[in-house]
């Protein structure tokens, strides 16, 4: 039984699809990463999916149940963080996860050591007296994660967690989620891929409202990794290295200093290419100085999957 089903889900505001037929499914106890641009329908999906707004058409299910007949079932399974995290900004760090925690444990000693348990996972011990409203972005956040970890939910909704975080604090809230592999299911959304990157087994990707792939890491993975252009660094005559070149994938010479250029190449074959390239450079007679594999972005590869649909 999947963790996550999104079977078909349509959701129209007021002049605006925002999602389009879209369907999901995610394993029970992996970690699952969310790409899309901005506006791409990520918030909405997983509002939906937790119970928040209320989809046009099609189904959501939570462990096999169906969220909007089982609204009960799904508030004791499921933790969300939405993508502003709901805080109440005049109480204290522990006060505020006390009353979170009473909503779902009767007993009070209960309701503490889960307190306790979500201040030590989260590293919020030093801050538990101070009122949320004066603490940073980071620390915010991670009474956010707190919040929609408190009752141990085995199903996890995180709306982009680490956006607008500092590279310290994007770097410890992959840290958290990595450590909640074991015996939870977690969905997170992110704009970024370098944020997922070995961090979840299965990655969806979409874009304007509609899914564009839903794969393994390893496989995606694999499959951009291909992408990525070389930057060369050589000397030779534009004809000889038009020569050299053709072939290979589409080329630009994006600096030209003295007699050197720098060229990107994105590879056109699916198979190692560098060694093939600096051999058949070096026998056309051009000098190779440097050269490297560069980054390729999110958007070069949103751009690269539509063309493929
Ligand atoms: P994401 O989280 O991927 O950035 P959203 O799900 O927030 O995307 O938004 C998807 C699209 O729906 C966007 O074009 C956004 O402007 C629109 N949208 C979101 N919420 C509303 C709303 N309440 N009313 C009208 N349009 C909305
Ligand atoms: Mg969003």
């Amino acid at each position: 039984m999947d963790a996550i089903v999104a079977d078909n889900l349509t959701k129209t505001y007021p002049g605006k699809t925002a999602l389009k037929n879209f369907n999901l499914s995610i394993s029970p106890n992996t970690i699952h990463g969310f790409l899309g641009p901005n506006g791409a329908g990520k918030s909405t999906t997983m509002n939906i999916l937790s119970g928040l707004i209320k989809q046009t058409e099609g189904k959501a299910y939570i462990m096999g149940k169906e969220t909007l007949e089982n609204s009960f079932f799904v508030r004791r399974n499921l933790g969300f963080l939405p993508e502003i995290p709901p805080l109440y900004g005049d109480m204290t760090v522990k006060d505020f996860l006390l009353f979170r925690a009473r909503l779902y444990f009767t007993s009070k000693p209960k309701a503490k050591g889960q307190v306790d348990k979500a201040l030590e996972k989260m590293n919020l011990k030093e801050v538990e007296r101070r009122l949320i409203d004066h603490l940073s972005k980071g620390f915010k956040q991670r009474v956010g994660m707190a919040s929609a970890l408190i009752f141990d939910p085995p199903v996890l909704i995180l709306d982009e967690p680490a956006v607008g975080l500092d590279p310290k604090s994007i770097v410890e809230i992959r840290k958290l989620i990595s450590d909640l592999r074991e015996g939870h299911t977690v969905m997170f959304s992110s704009h970024h891929l370098g944020e997922v990157e070995q961090l979840c087994d299965e990655i969806t990707v979409i874009r304007d409202g509609r899914l564009v792939l839903s794969d393994s890491y390893g496989r995606v993975k694999k499959r951009f990794a291909q992408k990525k252009p070389f930057e060369i660094l050589v000397k030779g005559e534009d004809q000889v290295l038009a020569k050299a070149l053709d072939g290979y994938g589409d080329y630009r010479i994006v600096r030209q200093e003295d007699q050197k250029k720098t060229i990107v190449i994105s590879p056109s074959q699916e198979e190692e290419l560098a060694p093939r390239l600096c051999r058949r450079l070096v026998e056309n007679g051009v000098d190779i100085f440097e050269m490297k594999r560069g980054e390729t972005d999110l958007e070069e590869i949103f751009i690269d999957l539509m063309e493929k649909q």
